[in-house]
């Protein structure tokens, strides 16, 4: 068995390792790498692996520096199963779509004022055929991902359907189990559920968040790095990508928005009327 880390590695995004067990490979997320227009581009035009060589994809949540490339794959002629929550598949449909809009503008723009070919990386047919190949499972339900993989979805608390990957990992005598976290999320949010450390790890693949911009704190993630032993982590995540990738951000800046106008017009009702006094 073995894990190479292709993004999210010394850098912020372009989520995307691949285990291998026995003959089968299983990429754990493909986000976008984000950035200066001209680096990222170039980083995601590029694959680091042979899509033919995959045996399915395993998507731990939707935010675009962790699903961003997977049309790109389609593009490729990707053909495999690509497995993820209902709710993370529900958001991939919405929100790689608008991805795929956003860089056909993007391109449109730059022919226009600039004078510049940048082709978009997908379009809405490769979105739509990823679509096709993307299969719901619900949380705490095993299911067979290859010869020899056997995964688990299991609360993150990061958005809406993020989860962290349990993989059951068989090979010759051995036998290993994987947890792969995602991004984690804070204990006690409004809106989304708290995360569930899986029990009885024997690895853990960790992506640390940064801890500021998206709200994270650090005793949060230190919590639940206890709970996991460490023997590889991803990345040290020193940035958050843009907001237009974070439902968990708006979500959340929602909500305390309606706090906020609640609060102003309870005050404003206690306050007494002027015009009377
Ligand atoms: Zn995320």
């Amino acid at each position: 068995m073995n894990v190479t880390f292709h993004g999210a590695a010394r850098e912020v995004t372009g989520s995307c390792h691949v285990l291998r067990v026995g003959e089968s490979s299983v990429a754990l997320d493909l986000g976008m790498f984000q950035g200066r227009r001209a680096e990222a581009q170039q980083k995601n035009l590029t694959l680091p692996f042979t899509p033919s060589e995959l045996s399915a994809v395993i998507l731990s949540h939707a935010h675009i520096d962790h699903s961003g490339r997977l049309p790109l794959l389609a593009r490729h002629g990707f053909d495999r199963p690509v497995y993820a929550t209902p709710a993370t598949r529900d958001l991939c449909a919405i929100m790689l779509a608008d991805s795929a809009h956003i860089q056909e503008k993007d391109a449109e723009f730059l022919a226009k004022r600039r004078r510049e070919h940048a082709a978009p990386l997908y379009d809405q047919r490769d979105v739509a055929r990823l679509m096709r190949k993307m299969i719901s499972i619900p949380y705490d339900t095993p299911f067979d991902v290859a010869a020899g993989i056997r995964a688990t979805f299991v609360e993150a608390g990061h958005i809406l359907g993020s989860a962290s990957v349990v993989l059951e990992c068989r090979e010759g005598n051995m036998s290993r189990r994987v947890v792969f976290s995602g991004d984690i999320g804070r204990w006690g949010l409004p809106i989304i559920r708290d995360p569930e450390p899986p029990q009885g790890r024997q690895m853990g693949l960790v992506e640390e968040p940064k801890t500021d911009e998206q709200g994270v704190e650090a005793g949060d993630v230190m919590a639940l790095r206890r709970e996991v032993p460490v023997r590889a982590r991803a990345a040290s995540r020193s940035a958050a990508p843009s907001r237009r990738s974070l439902p968990g951000w708006s979500g959340d800046a929602c909500l305390r928005r309606r706090r906020r106008v609640a609060q102003q017009r309870h005050r404003a009702a206690r306050r007494p009327d002027r015009k009377t006094l």
